[in-house]
């Protein structure tokens, strides 16, 4: 039987590249800044997103967490959408370890907030209020299908930002997606971003980390609120080197991933029981609707899985599905073949 695993982008496994580099990797304790290997892919990443500097993490969580307490203290706020990883999926982690006070604006279907509802949400100088120290976006939206945030979107919220003196940081877990998608340089959307981070162990196949960029003095706070974290990792080089074979081989071919995810949403639109538009995905995340009568997601998700196809029941009649490397055109066409028998 095929096995088509569409869950998550983070199920890539490393590729035989990467176990090579990883095995042959030069280290040292990267908590004394000794591991040549994380150095290395730290002035590939900053230079990749035309930063100063950049900082080797754990995971796109705790790079979202250390970004937000670098630029906020006790009891400042920050503004993010509704739908934002960060808010939905994060444990809250902002407010319960950062003591930072989310407010959100509602995310619009493209992964943007409104512009004049951002503007509008950003505290004035009063006694009563938090004060608002952050934007955070984020590039692809996760919860938004995989939508790429635009450069004159973000343009207009880097405008906002600086007008107020807020800072901007941009949750880029997917941020090679969005560039895929948009046909720009990855620099081109961290331009107005005070911080940027992005996630290897997702489309990108490393097995694990995150990097975070920005000036160096941010990346010298965000190194310390890492330690506090407990992300200060010490021979990290077997795991960075796997991030540069990621940074160097697996981004131009996202675009495939793109491709698959596009020949899937068209196969599935054109199943009875089955909706979706799939003029909205632009990216590798689909999400779709299952609106046969007595038939819930989890059944349906089920049930593909006893034929090897593998998908995310992401809410009572929502499923989800993420292209990625390991999934090939031959795969989505097995996986559209099997969906459409069990939809008869
Ligand atoms: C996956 C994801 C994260 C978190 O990354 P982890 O490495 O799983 O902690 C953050 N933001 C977005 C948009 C994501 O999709």
């Amino acid at each position: 039987m095929r096995h088509v695993e569409l869950r998550s982008d983070t199920m890539t496994r490393p590729t035989p590249a990467m176990r090579r580099a990883m095995a042959e990797a030069d280290v040292g304790d990267d908590v004394f800044g000794e591991d040549p290997t994380v150095n290395r892919l730290e002035v590939m990443a900053a230079e990749r997103l035309g930063k100063a500097a950049a900082l080797f993490v754990p995971s796109g969580t705790m790079a979202n967490l250390i970004s937000q307490m670098t630029h906020c203290g006790r009891g400042d706020e920050m503004i993010l959408g509704s739908l934002a990883h960060s808010f939905y999926y994060e444990q809250g982690g902002s407010a319960a370890v950062a003591s930072i006070h989310p407010r959100t604006v509602p995310n619009q279907p493209d992964g943007t907030l409104p512009l004049d509802e951002l503007e509008a949400a950003i505290r004035g100088d009063n006694i009563h209020f938090p004060r608002t120290r952050l934007i955070a976006l984020e590039n692809t939206h996760n919860l938004c299908g995989g939508a790429p945030l635009e450069p004159a979107y973000l343009r207009a919220v880097g405008d906002i930002a600086r007008r107020h003196g807020v800072k901007l940081h941009i949750d880029g877990a997917r941020l090679f997606n969005a560039a895929a998608a948009l046909g720009v340089p990855a620099q081109q959307l961290a331009l107005e971003a005070d911080s940027i981070s992005f996630c290897l162990s997702k489309g990108l196949a490393a097995p694990v980390g995150s990097v975070v960029c920005g000036n160096s003095d941010f990346i010298r706070e965000a190194r310390r609120s890492r330690k506090v974290l407990g992300g200060g990792m010490r021979q990290a080089g077997v795991l960075a080197a796997a991030g540069m074979v990621a940074l160097s081989e697996m981004v131009d071919r996202l675009v495939e991933d793109h491709a698959n995810a596009r020949r899937l949403a068209v196969g599935l639109a054109g199943i009875a029981g089955l909706e979706l538009d799939p003029e909205r995905y632009k990216t590798n995340i689909i999400y779709f609707e299952v609106i046969k009568p007595g038939l819930g997601a989890a059944e349906l998700a089920a049930a593909l899985q006893q034929e090897g196809v593998r998908l995310l029941a992401s809410g009572a009649h929502t499923l989800r599905a993420v292209t990625h490397y390991e999934v090939t055109a031959a795969d989505i066409d097995y996986a559209l073949n099997v969906m459409a028998r069990i939809m008869k």
